[in-house]
């Protein structure tokens, strides 16, 4: 699969009303130009990032390779030579409009070297079709939020960025997608709470499942299920002290609790078997939860100690082998 940039501002509209990208062959002198013949590279399935007046105006998707076309009769085409390329794609609109230059950093440290839609001033090259990369596609749709959208239509490749995945790395602005990340976490396990009623769970080593990508980050998938099952079996208590109880749920219409693992997701290459089992996700109350992962040294020290001598028996079960507290808290930080 290849990903692509376009800059396409006046004739945004009309390409992407109708699903389509075009680039004339030669310009009035006969002359080819590598921006618009690399539209010959472009091949089914292929993801392109359309770029309008310094915006992210829509993410597509390829649905046939190139091929020749006439130039669209509409009046935005109106001065290009007649014999071009065409590819027919599928347009996503972003739910968050975003600047390029507001991360323009992050877009040069992602596009790739030869080909590349931004110049070293930092500027959008003149031009019409470039080259982006897989790393810079995954940013750019998760920061103009077009992931969700994407998804729903099914399409499996985005299935990596949906909010079943924790990242590895988060800095900066990207913690920001990471709280929300979490909140669609559990609007996923509280669907999975509501559609599956498990009453007990027998536990034992599950194999990972863990697909690690390439680039700069790396994604954990955890199951709704896993984190729905452990919930109801917590009875919908807070495991550091059941008395914490503040609202309910307008899902469940149970006390809301939140889905932690104990041992974070991201430690998984530490380990032979997958953390993404019941025995290793703790129920907790949404201030035990923002404690664990934001508190003083000491105060989450105490309340993992509470959690893992209650998960001892269990997790040595399910085959996650743990020293000991310290080593748990190493995994925090503390
Ligand atoms: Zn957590
Ligand atoms: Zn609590």
């Amino acid at each position: 699969m290849n990903y692509f940039w376009v800059f396409q501002n006046k004739t945004f509209r009309e390409e992407s009303q109708g699903g389509f990208l075009w680039a004339p062959q030669k310009d009035k002198l006969g002359h080819n130009k590598s921006h618009w013949s690399l539209m010959k590279e472009v091949k089914k399935g292929d993801a392109i990032v359309h770029s309008v007046n310094g915006k992210i105006a829509a993410i597509s998707f390829a649905k046939e390779d190139c091929y020749v076309a006439q130039r669209p009769a509409t009046q935005g085409f109106g001065d290009w030579e007649k014999q071009g390329w065409r590819v027919d794609c599928e347009y996503y609109f972003p739910a968050q409009t975003i600047r390029t230059k507001d991360y323009i950093e992050q877009i040069m440290k992602l596009q790739p070297d030869k080909n590349s839609p931004i110049n070293r001033a930092g500027n959008g090259n003149t031009g019409y079709l470039f080259r982006a990369s897989k790393d810079l596609f995954e940013f750019l749709i998760v920061k103009t939020a077009t992931c969700q959208k994407i998804e729903e239509q099914g399409l499996e490749l985005l299935s990596l960025l949906s909010a079943g995945y924790e990242y590895e790395k988060c800095n900066g602005k990207a913690s920001l997608d990471r709280v929300i990340a979490e909140d669609e976490y559990m609007e996923e396990v509280e669907s999975a709470i509501n559609r599956q009623k498990t009453s007990s769970i027998e536990d034992c080593p599950k194999e990972k499942t863990q697909k690690n990508f390439s680039g700069s980050r790396r994604v954990y998938k955890r199951d709704p299920q896993v984190s729905a099952n452990a919930i109801r079996l917590a009875g919908f208590k807070c495991e550091v002290d059941e008395s914490h109880s503040f609202f309910l749920s307008h899902r469940t219409g149970k006390n809301y609790v939140e889905a932690h693992h104990l041992l974070p997701i991201s430690c998984e290459d530490e380990f032979d078997v997958s953390l993404d089992v019941e025995a290793n996700v703790v129920s907790l109350c949404p201030v035990c939860h923002r404690l664990v992962h934001h508190g003083k040294h000491e105060q989450v020290r105490q309340t993992i100690e509470t959690l893992y001598q209650k998960r001892r028996q269990r997790l040595i079960k399910a085959g996650i082998k743990v020293k000991d507290l310290e080593d748990i808290l190493k995994a925090y930080g503390k």
